[in-house]
């Protein structure tokens, strides 16, 4: 068997020096070769797809999670069943040992869970050649020049990577070598835990949700935290100004980002600070929804996996194009931001017509922001004309309730939007593990039609 290591260096070189594309019409004819392939060779080896000969992706459905998750079966190309797929997945997440795999030897697939509200759980097949690619490709995106010399340098001490996420897989722990040294931080257990094993291993690359970043750049802001990474890579949650200058603050560094989902690597920031979308990667449709294309909803199909077919999968995330094309040249398409859910969007009536007017996340962060210092952490429900505010205050908490009430009437007025109710609460942190989602939309005002 060939050693992890060298077939990790050979997607490393590959996709950092070889699928560099400065062309659309180049990176255009690369998807689609890959396209072709995967159609040709890999398509008909899951039971969804048998008997099909498609000629172009148009050509197939479109599908999603809950597709995905009812038809599990048909959608893998080893004949795996959703039980045996979620037990392997729960028992990991329990035991909180995430080094169990489905079957034996070579062909063993790495199986993980996927984060989502109870109803909402995904379960993920990852084969080794997969895990490999995967870790090759993510190194290559995320390093920066200072750190891939350092990584190159046999002598040099290894890159220490600490990762905090709800859960580690195998995934991750691929990353391990003898040049990379990575350190899972559980993030049930929170920040605590983590500051004297830092303080100990002094990481160079800090990874994880916005939120923990912040919590871990308070540490150090108060002294408790002594580490200095050059690093900072932010994950799984969207990156917002006020948590990249917090972080900035305390370690001296801009926050890259990385889109990563289970259903695939998505995107990354480049030297720029503009994220791009990982398309030499995966192929991915814009589905636009507005008729100027500012944004869209991806549908999303990764040509190289072979074990979970991702194909024309629509994702549930709104991104925001950029208005201006990257100074670093790359042709992968710039986004300007992920917007966060489908289900982030708050939807109201418009004031003269009743029709119903889409409120993207960033809006009401915006506003939030305007507010002024006085409002430190906020999360706001919408149900249906009532909008629920949890609100922590630094210091006077009326004039934090005033300010905010400002801000969102402005932002109503501009857009030309019946104002709804405000009803304010005591912010409560989340859950140590759970995802922070400060906007959402738990039900749609009766009688609106809320479709983009
Ligand atoms: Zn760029």
């Amino acid at each position: 068997m060939i050693p992890d290591a060298l077939i990790m260096a050979v997607h490393f070189t590959r996709t950092r020096w070889q699928l560099d594309f400065r062309e659309r019409s180049k990176l255009e004819a690369w998807q689609q070769a890959g396209i072709q392939r995967f159609l040709r060779e890999v398509l008909p080896r899951a039971p969804r797809f048998q008997g099909l000969s498609p000629r172009s992706l148009a050509e197939l459905p479109t599908m999603d999670k809950a597709a995905m998750m009812a038809n599990f079966h048909d959608y893998n190309t080893h004949g795996v069943q959703l039980d045996a797929a979620f037990d392997i997945g729960f028992r990991a997440e329990n035991s909180r040992d995430f080094a169990p795999m489905l079957g034996a030897g070579p062909n063993a697939l790495t199986v993980g869970l996927s984060s989502g509200t109870s109803g909402n759980r995904g379960v993920f097949l990852v084969s080794r050649a997969e895990r490999l690619r995967w870790a090759g490709i993510l190194l290559a995106r995320a390093l920066p020049q200072h750190l891939l010399k350092r990584l190159l340098t046999p002598w040099a001490p290894p890159l220490r990577i600490a990762f905090f996420l709800r859960a580690n897989s195998n995934l991750y722990t691929t990353l391990n070598s003898r040049r990379i040294d990575f350190a899972f931080h559980d993030l049930l257990l929170g920040v605590e835990p983590a500051v004297p094993r830092m303080n100990a291993s002094q990481p160079d690359i800090l990874v994880g949700p916005p939120s923990l970043l912040r919590a871990l750049a308070a540490e150090a802001q108060a002294g408790r935290l002594r580490i200095r990474p050059s690093h900072v890579i932010s994950v799984a949650e969207v990156l917002e100004t006020q948590d990249a200058e917090a972080i900035r603050a305390a370690f001296g560094v801009a926050t890259h980002q990385l889109y990563q989902a289970t259903e695939g690597f998505l995107g990354y920031t480049c030297e720029h600070g503009t994220l791009h979308l990982n398309e030499s990667c995966v192929h991915i449709e814009p589905e636009w929804l507005d008729a100027e294309r500012t944004r869209f909803q991806p549908v999303i199909t990764d040509f190289t996996r072979e074990t979970q077919l991702i194909v024309r999968y629509r994702l549930n995330d709104v991104l925001r194009v950029a208005p201006q094309p990257c100074p670093c040249g790359r042709a992968e398409r710039a986004i300007d931001a992920i917007e966060g859910r489908a289900d982030e969007v708050l939807w109201l009536p418009e004031r003269d017509s009743g029709k119903a007017e889409a409120i993207y996340p960033d809006l009401i962060r915006r506003a939030m922001l305007f507010a002024g210092p006085t409002v430190r952490e906020f999360e706001l429900t919408q149900s249906g004309m009532t909008l629920h505010i949890g609100l922590l205050a630094e210091g006077d908490r009326a004039e934090a309730i005033s300010c905010v009430s400002t801000q969102l009437d402005l932002l109503w007025r501009t857009m030309n939007i019946q104002p709804p109710t405000l009803a304010f609460t005591d912010w409560q942190p989340a859950q140590p593990g759970v995802k922070r989602r400060r906007v959402r939309m738990a039900q749609a005002p009766e009688g609106l039609k809320c479709t983009f």
